[in-house]
């Protein structure tokens, strides 16, 4: 089994590698990711206080691509001349090869001290900014659904994109297949009480499916209450091998290839 692991690189397509406790040392946490064969990492921002330092945080490191955005929670933070800002932050970019998303957006309507119009009008704006600038979209959704699914057909992402952390219906994983946009398997399946979740998972095509840790936060089972690390993602590959009942190198395989492929990452 470790073997097998081993041979297969997979890529964590969603880490927030600029927060604690990664920020303390990133050369040890990113050497001891590569070292459980962790191949790369996309890293999204949540708004203005951090697009600068994972940019540069990515120039420091190789293997590590970032995506920028405004995250739903921060809407607030931000007035509305950010977007032109943001839009002059891709354009800056746009010879940096790892930038690679616009990201993390999206609709969070569990925050309740955050406007939804503000939500709604940002997410908006970057799905245009995604097309205007030819990159995929890493999206965030909590109790939203709806909304999200009607902004995407109105607007939909060219590029392609994921719903990162799924957990729902297979009814809604397919209808965001349909708009184009892969699933984010994250920690959530490696808990068997999230047998909705994991059904559907294992129904999906495998060319839909993405891995992510969403480090540090949502703790794989067995480490609940310790911050989440991007290694952890060989646990989530084993546990969707299994509840796949396919080989852990095929899913390694598959889920890097596809992650690459909707991210451009060289691998
Ligand atoms: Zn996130």
């Amino acid at each position: 089994m470790s073997a097998l692991i081993n041979d297969s690189v997979i890529i964590d397509s969603h880490c927030h590698f600029d927060f604690a406790p990664f920020s303390e040392n990133p050369a040890q946490a990113w050497a001891q990711a590569q070292q459980a064969g962790i191949k790369a990492m996309v890293i999204p921002t949540v708004g203005r206080s951090n697009w600068h330092t994972v940019a540069e945080l990515c120039r420091q490191f190789s293997d590590l691509y970032y995506g920028l955005g405004i995250h739903p929670f921060f809407s607030h933070q931000h007035s509305v001349d950010v977007v032109a800002e943001l839009a002059h932050q891709f354009t800056n970019a746009k010879d940096d090869y790892r930038c690679v998303a616009v990201g993390e957006c999206g609709l969070d309507f569990a925050v309740v001290d955050v406007n939804r119009d503000q939500q709604l009008h940002w997410l908006q704006a970057q799905l245009q900014l995604a097309n205007e600038h030819d990159l995929p979209v890493i999206l965030h959704c909590r109790k939203a659904f709806s909304e999200l699914v009607q902004l995407l057909r109105q607007q939909p992402p060219k590029m392609g994109g994921v719903y990162h952390g799924f957990s729902g219906s297979y009814q809604q994983a397919t209808q965001l297949i349909d708009l184009g946009i892969k699933i984010g398997v994250g920690g959530t399946i490696t808990y068997s009480r999230a047998q909705k979740t994991r059904a559907t998972i294992a129904k999906l095509p495998l060319s839909a499916l993405l891995l992510e840790t969403d480090a540090p936060d949502m703790p794989v089972s067995g480490y609940q209450g310790q911050p989440n690390r991007p290694e952890r993602l060989v646990n989530i590959a084993t546990v969707l091998a299994e509840i796949r009942g396919e080989e852990y190198a095929q899913v390694a395989q598959a889920t890097t290839l596809t992650t690459a492929e909707l991210f451009k990452i060289k691998l």
